[in-house]
């Protein structure tokens, strides 16, 4: 088996990884000025997703813009979310001679689409391909994929290879932690998490020959679940009592949901607003992919949708309630509406819900209290909080998943520091590499 390195190699954004140049795993897109997309231009015989975020997905109805009709495999609500990033896409881009793809390949996808359960085995370019959940997001899947049942003919490469490998492409994941811990003091939302509300962590462990494993917090511990809420939920209540409002920006897909739950399971009146709207009426349609559809239903009813008709978002930002709104890093959505409504008022707050890239106007306003809102900069009096609300496995996460690999031959992707988790493991007695963009690797 060979596998090229399209994008996501030493890096978060754009993944992309090309088997024996004939199957695609994922073509994503980097969120920058202007944005960029896996190198290369390739026609594979088919492509297979493993989730629904935009460094995954955000390239894909580029591949049908030429005479190439592959079929592309996920999972339903990865198919739901790839067509509204990409519909966003042609919003915020479609008149730029840098956007990739045109509202014709976005409908060409719905005609190659073609949806996977979880441990549903199907072929895809002569492999055979298994999803499992990954505990991400809602849909999103470790792929599988063997070669054993597949016809040299059918390959491409001439590499002599005895077509009898097992590929584990990890996507992004999220495990539970071990144990329940000890609830914090006060806790009072029921069972404390042991990881996401909104999604299981993953538990599939299939075997597997070579791993493509993501390392984006191999550097980090995660605290407890269970702790961060507990913080979150005091803090934001907190403000309640004193007559403020809580901005709170969240990615739409999953974290929105997620920060919904969370309100709910702590009965804080919130609102919602952007397009995690659309995403959690999508999610009600695909319940099997949620780790508790009544929780669900619960936060979606307990949760006020915003319309941003007549002024309401002016009225909202003066209530004593609060605002789960896209973008999750300021850099755009009903978020730019809410902010300078509630930045002069020391008893509001904005509590940030996820990692902030540098560079964005989220990352400045941690670091300096200042935000640039729409080209202008702009003083917040307002608090401003972080919290680690991760969708991705910790350095903890990540080694309790590949002790289940310590056979295999581990490649590390989709992380800022591939090489130095890639030393890590090969100091522990681990066949690993990180492999750089561009590169081959023949496994
Ligand atoms: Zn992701």
């Amino acid at each position: 088996m060979q596998l090229r390195f399209l994008g996501g190699a030493g890096e978060v954004g754009r993944s992309a990884v090309l088997v024996d140049d004939s199957l695609l795993l994922d073509f994503g897109l980097l969120t920058a000025e202007p944005p960029q997309y896996p190198v290369g231009t390739p026609e594979p015989d088919a492509v297979v997703v493993s989730h629904g975020h935009l460094d995954h997905v955000g390239t894909i109805p580029a591949l049908l813009s030429g005479r190439n009709r592959p079929p592309i495999h996920w999972t339903p609500p990865t198919r739901e979310l790839a067509l509204t990033l990409a519909r966003d896409t042609l919003k915020l881009h479609g008149q730029s001679p840098h956007c990739p793809f045109t509202e014709n390949d976005v409908k060409r996808v719905t005609e190659v689409s073609e949806t996977h359960g979880y441990r549903e085995s199907f072929e895809a370019a002569g492999y055979e391909v298994t999803f499992y959940n990954a505990g991400h997001i809602p849909g999103s899947a470790h792929v599988l994929v063997d070669d054993a049942g597949r016809s040299p003919a059918g390959s491409r490469t001439q590499s002599g290879d005895d077509g009898d490998t097992r590929l584990l492409y990890t996507g992004d994941f999220h495990v539970d932690e071990p144990e329940a811990a000890d609830p914090p003091a006060g806790f009072d939302a029921g069972e404390p998490p042991v990881g996401q509300r909104l999604v299981a962590g993953s538990t599939a462990r299939p075997d597997a020959d070579v791993v493509l494993c993501e390392s984006t917090y191999s550097d980090v511990a995660h605290d407890p679940r269970a702790s961060v809420e507990h913080r979150f939920a005091q803090s934001v209540k907190t403000t309640l009592w004193e007559g403020g409002t809580v901005v709170v920006p969240a990615f739409a897909i999953g974290r929105t949901q997620e920060m919904l739950l969370i309100c709910e399971a702590h009965d804080i009146p919130c609102y919602v607003d952007g397009m995690g709207k659309e995403v959690t009426e999508m999610l009600r349609r695909h319940p099997e992919f949620v780790r508790d559809p009544d929780a669900l239903r619960r936060a979606k009813s307990h949760a006020r949708f915003v319309t941003g008709r007549d002024g309401q978002r002016k009225r909202i930002a003066d209530q004593p309630a609060a605002i789960v709104t896209t973008s999750g890093m300021l850099s755009g959505g009903p978020a730019m509406t809410y902010i300078p409504e509630i930045r002069a008022n020391p008893v509001n707050k904005i509590t940030m819900t996820g990692y902030q890239v540098e560079g964005t106007p989220g990352r400045e306003l941690l670091e300096t209290g200042r935000a640039e809102i729409d080209g202008r900069v702009m003083p917040v009096s307002a608090q401003v909080e972080g919290y680690d609300f991760s969708a991705h496995a910790d350095h903890d996460g990540l080694r309790r998943f590949l002790d289940s690999y310590d056979g295999a031959e581990i490649l590390v992707n989709h992380g800022d520091r591939c090489e130095a988790f890639a030393d890590e493991l090969r100091a522990d007695g681990y066949d690993a590499a990180a492999p750089e963009l561009g590169a081959t690797y023949s496994v």
